[in-house]
């Protein structure tokens, strides 16, 4: 059997990084093509991983079923001391990690420190929910018997993961599917896959058993997705990307009737009211926008400020985002890394003239950088005219967009007027004004008076065309469960 793998040139870690698809209890590669993956700070092939086909992806379906019954009769305390180990071995290999997700992400090495550390901890958080899956008991209504709910393991599960965070969209989904019981097969983005290699190659060490956390990576994403959807073992899907490919993975799941959970686009509004204190909503701009560079489905897509404010918030948006450095993920002093792709530096150049042609003016950046690599600069647009598609449209990028407003009611339907509804920012001095405007907004996630809502104790996830179902939290549990209702006499 062959086996690759790659070590970091400049960052060796504790083991050369499997390159191969994960399969049972081995990385294999026979006579797979390979998927060349990009350093996106300079545009150069980094290595290669073993691009898998409908004939592995359906050997890893084999490989979950074979360990799966004895996985969900492992004891709930024993794979809460299996989860807890991840999340140490994970934490212990932080800086190593960081500079790996920096290589093939881009991302600066202070966000993919802080992706590490966000991703570690859902295995804390889920080896404590592991023994606290509780039932329920009731008497019926009619006093005839007994009401018994019980939350099994739902069974083996497809988990589909986006590049904008390769560590933490994996184990979002790997820690609750193990905590409960079930077993997995992991297919990370195409742009991305050493990161989720090197972190099941951990998890393997920590004593996750073979068979339990599977990998494929496939160039050809749509037919061997639907292999496994197809594949009568499989009981769920979660899935992490964008909106459209969302809606194609709805319409393969319905064939199975494949439980789903669906972390779909975003279009994050940020509501600056005119009680807000100034600075403190700057502060928040920054890490709701420039988090990751702008690549997140929470990111703050659209700046809804009150009139009176609206001058000020450009201007000192304008300072603070000019004084950012924007360089390769992997140097310690860059502040914004590269963006993934060209296709992504496009969609960003199109979304930014689109809005200068409706009348909205350039107050920052607005250019690519003339780099090798995929840079783009921290940029200002304000006055952006309504109907400009980046209203409407995730920028996944670091380009802040600046509506002004006149009144609650308006930002209120401004913040609602799109198909999305995953992430929202509140800022206003009263608590009194501010929780009823939370309530109407329409989408999952609020944050009032801060920059930033991800937590693995919180239930993350979208309304609308954002998605179905939640991760993190108890309720990210139960999407690895089923409900089993047992009516007992006594
Ligand atoms: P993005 O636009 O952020 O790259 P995508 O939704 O295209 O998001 O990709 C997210 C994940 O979905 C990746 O792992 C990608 O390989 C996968 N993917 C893309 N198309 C399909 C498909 N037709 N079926 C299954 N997975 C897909």
């Amino acid at each position: 059997m062959t086996v690759h793998s790659f070590t970091l040139p400049d960052r060796p870690g504790p083991f050369a990084i499997p390159t191969d698809n994960l399969i049972g209890d081995a990385w294999q590669s026979n006579g797979m093509g390979r998927i060349d993956v990009i350093d996106p700070s300079s545009g150069s092939v980094l290595t290669s991983v073993a691009d898998a086909g409908v004939e592995e992806a359906l050997a890893a379906v084999d490989a979950a079923e074979a360990a799966a019954k004895s996985w969900a009769a492992t004891a709930p305390r024993k794979r809460a001391e299996i989860l807890v180990a991840c999340f140490h071995a994970i934490m212990a290999e932080q800086e190593w990690l960081a500079h790996l997700i920096s290589r093939e992400s881009g991302k600066a090495l202070s966000d993919a420190r802080g992706e590490v550390a966000y991703a570690a901890e859902f295995f804390r958080w889920y080896a404590e929910e592991a023994v606290r899956i509780n039932g329920e008991l009731n008497m019926s209504p009619s006093g005839a018997n007994r009401i018994m709910v019980q939350y099994q393991p739902i069974g083996i599960a497809l988990l589909i993961t986006p590049w904008n965070f390769p560590a933490a969209m994996a184990t979002r989904k790997i820690a609750p599917a193990l905590a409960a019981g079930c077993t997995c097969i992991l297919k990370p983005a195409e742009e991305t896959p050493l990161t989720a290699q090197a972190v099941l190659e951990i998890i393997r060490q920590a004593g996750v058993p073979a068979g339990v956390v599977n990998l494929i990576n496939t160039s050809d994403p749509g037919p061997v997705c639907r292999a496994i959807l197809h594949d009568p073992r499989v009981r769920k899907l979660s899935f992490t990307g964008s909106t459209e490919v969302g809606r194609i993975l709805l319409r393969e799941a319905a064939d199975q009737v494949i439980k789903t959970s669906m972390e779909l686009g975003g279009n994050a509004p940020f509501l600056v009211f005119d009680d807000a204190d100034l600075d403190e909503a700057i502060e928040g701009a920054l890490l709701a926008k420039m988090r990751n560079g702008g690549e997140a489905c929470t990111a703050a897509n659209r700046f809804y400020v009150h009139r009176r404010l609206h001058n000020a918030f450009v201007a000192k948006l304008c300072e603070r985002m000019g004084a950012i450095a924007v360089g390769p993920g992997a140097d310690p002093a860059t502040q914004c890394g590269a963006m993934i792709n060209q296709a992504s530096i496009d969609k960003i150049e199109r979304l930014v003239a689109d809005a200068v042609k409706r009348g909205a003016e350039v107050k920052l950046g607005g250019k690519t950088l003339a780099q090798p690599g995929y840079f783009y600069p921290p940029s200002v647009i304000a006055n952006v005219q309504p109907g400009s598609e980046i209203l409407s449209t995730e920028v996944f990028g670091p380009v802040a967009a600046v509506i002004p407003f006149e009144d609650e009611d308006q930002a209120i339907e401004l913040a609602n007027a799109t198909e999305h509804g995953l992430a929202a920012y509140v800022y206003s001095r009263s608590l009194e004004r501010a929780l009823p405007i939370a309530e109407r907004i329409d989408c999952g996630m609020v944050a009032i008076n801060r920059g930033l809502v991800s937590d693995a104790a919180a239930p993350f996830g979208g309304v609308k065309q954002s998605g179905l179902g939640r991760e993190g939290s108890h309720h990210g549990l139960l999407e690895y469960c089923e409900a089993k209702y047992i009516a007992v006499s006594w």
